[in-house]
């Protein structure tokens, strides 16, 4: 039996992560950039953003169907849903992290850092303990087309954690635009991709990182090492799965890496892809966002949780 065309296997640890008879999807067209995907279980539907266009789509999985789910959208870009099934968004225009409770209503939970505006949250994970981490790179205000254009107040771009209470932290101040970000199953690290290539060249390798987090679990302990850097275009979003295998945008389709950083695998896709998301009610279905596209494919393998 062949894997599909689209399935590269460059690790034989690889083979036992796809299926044989599965095969990528191609589910919609009609993004300005698709990225932001965040699946809800109890509705089985997909929300993900479509930047330029402020807009966030749902894909509902039952149907097939994709509609608006709202707009405008503050150019909502990364989505995750928290600890009680709310979605958490970072929101480009908005230059905030909000939440939409289960009354339907849009909640900023939090807008500045230090009395300063944020620059425009990117992409947005929670951690088990409830705390909120997010990246802050200044792409929604570069220009009028994924956000407004403005200065950054800050003047720089870090890597936040908002507590339970309210408290916001700047925990890593060394990246030049962290973006995507997604922590290992047993929180023991957290994996940042740095785009900064976009604003200074090659002086920023298109790296993830690791991060070890500290023992207490609300901030990041001492250096980072150099996960992986990208070998074809950037690492924008990414997840994890249960073993803690990480499913990573790029330039050609989707990256595989094994958690001692090699590329095990790829699934090409025919557009850049932004981010992915495990779906499907096992969480087994990879969704991904790819510029004007969403895609799937069933895979043996699950989210970490
Ligand atoms: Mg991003």
């Amino acid at each position: 039996m062949a894997l599909d065309e689209a399935i590269e296997v460059l690790d034989s640890r690889f083979y036992r992560l796809v299926i044989h008879n599965a095969h990528v999807e191609h589910l919609w067209s009609g993004a300005r950039w698709a990225e932001g995907p965040v699946y809800v279980p109890s509705a089985q539907h997909l929300v993900f953003s479509d930047i330029p266009n402020d807009r966030t789509m749902r894909y509902d999985e039952r149907t097939g169907n994709v509609d608006v789910f709202e707009t405008p959208a503050f150019n909502a870009n990364g989505h995750s849903l928290d600890n009680e099934g709310r979605i958490i968004t970072a929101e480009h225009r908005g230059r905030a992290v909000s939440r939409i409770g289960h009354d339907g209503l849009r909640e900023v939970l939090v807008d500045c850092y230090e009395e300063k505006k944020l620059n425009s949250p990117n992409d947005v994970v929670v951690k088990s303990d409830g705390s909120i981490w997010f990246t802050d790179p200044t792409y929604g205000i570069d220009s009028d087309y994924e956000g407004d254009s403005a200065e950054s107040e800050i003047g720089a771009s870090y890597v936040y954690r908002r507590s339970t209470d309210g408290n916001l932290e700047a925990v890593i101040r060394d990246m030049v635009r962290p973006n995507g970000l997604a922590f290992s199953p047993d929180e023991g690290t957290l994996y940042v991709a740095d785009t900064g290539i976009s604003h200074v060249g090659m002086e920023c390798p298109p790296d993830i990182r690791a991060y070890p987090v500290s023992t207490d679990g609300t901030s990041v302990d001492g250096a980072y090492t150099t996960f992986a850097t990208c070998t074809s275009g950037v690492f924008d979003g990414f997840r994890v799965d249960l073993d803690g295998n990480i499913w990573t945008s790029a330039g050609d389709g989707v990256h595989c890496y094994s958690p001692d950083g090699v590329l095990i695998g790829k699934i090409r896709i025919p557009e850049v892809v932004a981010n992915v998301e495990f779906g499907g009610l096992k969480r087994n279905r990879l969704y991904i966002c790819a510029t004007t596209s969403l895609y799937s494919m069933y895979l043996n393998t699950r989210a970490a949780r």
